[in-house]
């Protein structure tokens, strides 16, 4: 069942996904060669707290850090820990905070240093395929018309859309229903309608779809070892349009 909610409600996520935000940007301030991701979960942790809210993460099915680091190859789900960023590398955190209940989620890639031209143009197609996705965020839309926006932007730059993993509805739950693929047909799915809230969240491999799972149960890597960019935002359906929450 898909919770829809109410003004006040979206009022109470926009706060929560205000702290995911500017938890982003401070570890986007941080990101450098030679730091150790461990260093940006202290950081993203601290952060969260002193803004009133709780990482969403910790604990999560066990997982044991605030939020999710994924360099180069690894698609969702790093663990932080010590491995140091390196000149070249690519990052994907993902953040998730909940305030007074509610929940936020939001994640983005950045470089380490300076990039190859491939990896920038991956980070910009990935970032793009999650804006044309929040485009469709209207009502009378098809909930797969998210989807599918998101796979056609990612497949005619020549890249492909992890299967496995998908975006979610979010509220009292971080993952609620619907499932948000990044495949689709349009025109298919459920209505969109004022009132739900999604957490878009588009993988976008230069190689191959396929992912496989570490030993460690967590990390996600892409199978052919390619390159795998995320970017996530939590967005309100309204009356007058997609209303992006998890911004400053
Ligand atoms: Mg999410």
């Amino acid at each position: 069942m898909i919770v829809r909610k109410s003004k006040d409600e979206i009022a109470t996520m926009r706060h929560a996904g205000r702290i995911v935000a500017e938890t982003l940007r401070l570890i986007e301030s941080k990101i450098r060669p030679g730091v150790e991701t461990i260093e940006l979960d202290r950081i993203a942790e601290n952060f969260i707290r002193k803004s009133g809210a709780k990482p969403a993460f910790k604990g999560y099915k066990g997982f044991p850090a605030s939020i999710c680091a994924s360099p180069n190859e690894v698609v969702v789900h790093g663990i932080p820990g010590q491995r140091r960023l390196k000149e070249g590398d690519i990052i994907s955190i993902d953040v998730g905070a909940e305030y007074n209940g509610y929940y936020g989620d939001a994640a983005a890639t950045f470089p380490v240093g300076k990039i190859s031209e491939q990896a920038q143009r991956l980070i910009d197609i990935t970032k793009l395929a999650l804006h044309k996705g929040i485009e469709q965020c209207v009502e009378s839309n098809h909930l797969y018309d998210i989807s599918h926006a998101i796979q056609t932007t990612a497949e005619a730059a020549g890249y492909s859309v992890v299967k496995e993993f998908v975006g979610h509805g979010i509220g009292r739950e971080m993952h609620e229903d619907p499932q948000i693929p990044n495949f689709g047909l349009s025109g298919r799915g459920p209505k969109v309608k004022a009132g739900m809230v999604f957490a878009i969240e588009p993988m976008v491999n230069i190689g191959g779809f396929k992912v496989n799972i570490l030993p460690d149960h967590w990390t996600v890597v892409t199978a052919d070892r390619s390159l795998s960019a995320h970017f996530e935002h939590t967005v309100a359906v309204t009356k007058e349009g997609p209303d992006v929450l998890t911004v400053v």
